[in-house]
């Protein structure tokens, strides 16, 4: 198979071109065009495919190009499902999807600048580079990154942006390049295409890149966190940069307008809230437990006294398993109080607690409800919980418990 020429690695703005069909195949169940020249990138290198389009040139048919992918130095072209196959030797024009492809310049040269910038500021290289859709990721062999070393490479790296340096790329001998100073060894050894950026960076790579740095047009991280034992950087290049702050500033003014606020007092505003909720919080369970206080009462009250004791059962279904206890022990504070009291929504809770002249062990008359149940629990003599089991079985052990309780 004859090797494809890639016109962008002469010309990377190159949107339109013509070309001859070499080979049809189907790859990844698409049709798929092995064309002898063409400006489309190919995935590699951490940069994404193109898309675009191909037409036949003598034929009024237009192929979407949803994959680019490079194959022993011939460049496929994935089609969109197609009902009409062009044909090999035919003539074709090509044209790349421009904003696609002049975004992944900015953020691939973005990414070279960047790159350079922490070996430049605080000696931490990049080991590896990922571009996506929404976000661009360097991987830096370093274990710590402070923000004052994020923010000094940041704007080392715009400042390389804005001084408008040339960027160029050309292949060259191998005596050439033991006199270029490379970033890192290249990873193939004859026929090594060299991109430098003034004289900030020399890196062996077959990337497309704009012609000069100003293109990048300004470089912003986004954020850095660790990542298998490296610190993973997040940013984004050029128009992309503009977008970020569109997404950033749509949530901070609804955030704002909430809070009824301009956005830089966002912060302040937000740390009263806390404030206020704590302090609510810490009230709502006072209140809780002093209403708590006086429903036991007023439960251990209503309940006849049998034998000296007076056994209280309720069920509380949204109480957390802490109220259940805090309600039980009020009953069996007061003489003869026993508390058998069941909370819990899908899972069963029960907390049995009794006052010592009652002279009945909570972990006993537990055990009665639990068999009926299905549950498990323990405890001490006087207070005792458990749960889970059956839920609709939960009537039937309150009266087991209620039966030991009076007997025990
Ligand atoms: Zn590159």
């Amino acid at each position: 198979m004859n090797e494809t020429l890639r016109l962008y690695y002469d010309n990377p703005y190159l949107t339109e071109f013509t070309a001859q069909v070499i080979a049809v195949a189907k790859r990844n169940s698409h049709p798929a065009l092995a064309l002898d020249r063409s400006a489309f990138y190919p995935e590699g290198g951490g940069q994404p495919a193109d898309r675009g389009w191909l037409s036949a040139t003598t034929a009024p048919h237009r192929w979407e190009v949803v994959d680019v992918q490079s194959d022993n130095g011939t460049v496929w072209h994935l089609l969109a499902g197609s009902d009409s196959w062009p044909e090999g030797g035919m003539a074709v024009t090509g044209q790349i999807d421009w904003e696609r492809r002049f975004d992944h310049m900015q953020q691939h040269c973005g990414q070279h600048i960047l790159t350079a910038a922490f070996i430049a500021t605080c000696n931490a290289p990049t080991v590896s580079f990922h571009l996506s859709e929404r976000s661009v990721t360097i991987d830096l062999a370093v274990n710590e990154l402070s923000e004052a070393q994020v923010r000094a490479a940041e704007a080392w790296a715009n400042t390389a942006v804005w001084r408008n340096l040339p960027v160029q790329a050309r292949f060259v001998s191998p005596d050439e390049l033991d006199r270029i100073p490379l970033r890192k060894p290249p990873a193939v050894s004859n026929n090594v295409r060299v991109v430098s950026i003034g004289d900030i960076d020399h890196s062996a790579c077959g990337g497309t890149h704009p012609a000069r740095s100003g293109e990048v047009g300004a470089i912003a991280v986004l954020g850095w966190s660790r990542q298998r034992g490296m610190i993973r950087v997040e940013f984004v290049c050029g128009r992309r940069v503009i977008a970020a702050l569109h997404e950033r500033d749509a949530a901070t003014r609804a955030a704002a307008a909430t809070l009824s606020v301009g956005w830089a007092e966002l912060p302040t505003a937000v740390s009263r809230l806390q404030e206020t909720q704590q302090a609510l919080q810490r009230e709502l369970a006072q209140t809780q437990r002093e209403l708590d206080a006086l429903r036991a009462a007023q439960w251990y009250a209503q309940t006849p006294e049998s034998n000296g004791r007076r056994i209280v059962t309720a069920t509380l279904p949204t109480a957390t398993i802490e109220r259940l206890r805090t309600i039980a022990n009020f009953i069996a504070e007061l003489p003869g109080g026993i508390a058998i009291i069941a909370g819990g929504e899908e899972r069963v809770q029960v907390v049995v607690a009794c006052h010592p002249d009652t002279a009945v062990d909570a972990r006993d008359v537990l055990a009665a409800g639990m068999v009926v149940l299905g549950g498990r629990g323990g405890g001490q003599a006087r207070l005792a919980q458990g749960g889970g089991g059956q839920p609709a079985a939960l009537a039937a052990a309150i009266a087991a418990m209620r039966e030991r309780a009076s007997h025990g």
